[in-house]
């Protein structure tokens, strides 16, 4: 069933339960031919009386709209909707306020109209797919990322290749960073190659770390060295074949 279809059942099912504000088109019409009748006789019904007290009639080009009895014709028109129309009379307030939401809606359609309710509006948003499908896109507002955790030094590692092939000393054209998740302890290796294998073997050689940092029987000496000109940033580190670093810092 189309969502126009849908809507207007849901309308008729209001209506029955109230009758006193929505208006079927079939209705709407026997009024509006009541309205011309009691304005022409002069035996008026309490009906006639009821329909002129609460209605008047708009001429609009070729049609007859009915709209809410003004108190003078400086006041501005507010129209009666039929059941039938309230659908794509809500869509238009809809678009024009840029698909906004019910409050904005009120204002827009009480500006106009006289006989569309605000359940009728809350119904409507709640049928526009595009409305829905906004409201459940994800959103990954206030998203907590969960801190991975160390327990052991050695037990997880970052490594980084910073390629150095613009300034390639003889077969290095790689420096191999390797940190350590739970001391942030750095280990600088030269990589010739950016080949996988490469990789596992400087990554595995560079693992092999002395128990005791203090010992540094395994490792040559501790330095201070300037990575790089543009990164100040002093790396603390232990290096076991001084020879190959030399190569490439
Ligand atoms: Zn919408």
């Amino acid at each position: 069933m189309e969502p126009h279809d849908t809507f207007r059942d849901a309308l008729y099912k209001m209506y029955e339960e109230n009758r006193r504000v929505l208006i079927p088109k079939e209705l709407y019409l026997e009024s509006m031919n009541n309205l011309l009748e009691a304005s022409s006789t002069t035996k008026k019904t309490p009906h006639h009386c009821y329909l002129l007290k609460k209605y008047e009639l708009l001429k609009c080009g070729d049609v007859d709209k009915l709209i809410k009895r003004r108190q003078s014709s400086e006041e501005d028109a507010l129209y009666f909707v039929t059941i039938e129309d309230t659908y794509d009379t809500i869509k238009r307030a809809h678009l024009a306020t840029g698909r906004g939401g019910r409050d904005k809606m009120i204002h827009e359609i009480n500006k106009k109209y006289a006989n569309i309710t605000i359940d009728s509006i809350s119904l409507f948003k709640s049928m526009c797919t595009v409305c829905q499908r906004k409201r459940k896109r994800p959103t990954n507002k206030g998203t907590v990322v969960k801190p991975i955790l160390s327990k052991d030094f050695n037990s997880r590692a970052q490594v980084d290749l910073i390629d150095m092939q613009s300034m390639s000393q003889g077969q290095y054209k790689w420096i191999m960073v390797y940190q350590d998740h739970l001391t942030k302890f750095v280990v600088l290796r030269p990589p010739t190659y950016k080949r996988a294998s490469e990789v596992a073997y400087q990554q595995f050689d560079g693992t092999c770390l002395p128990e005791d940092e203090t010992d540094t029987s395994d490792a040559p000496f501790i330095c201070f060295i300037n990575l790089f000109s543009q990164d100040s940033a002093l790396v603390k580190c232990r290096l076991k074949q001084s020879s190959q670093m030399k190569a490439c810092v």
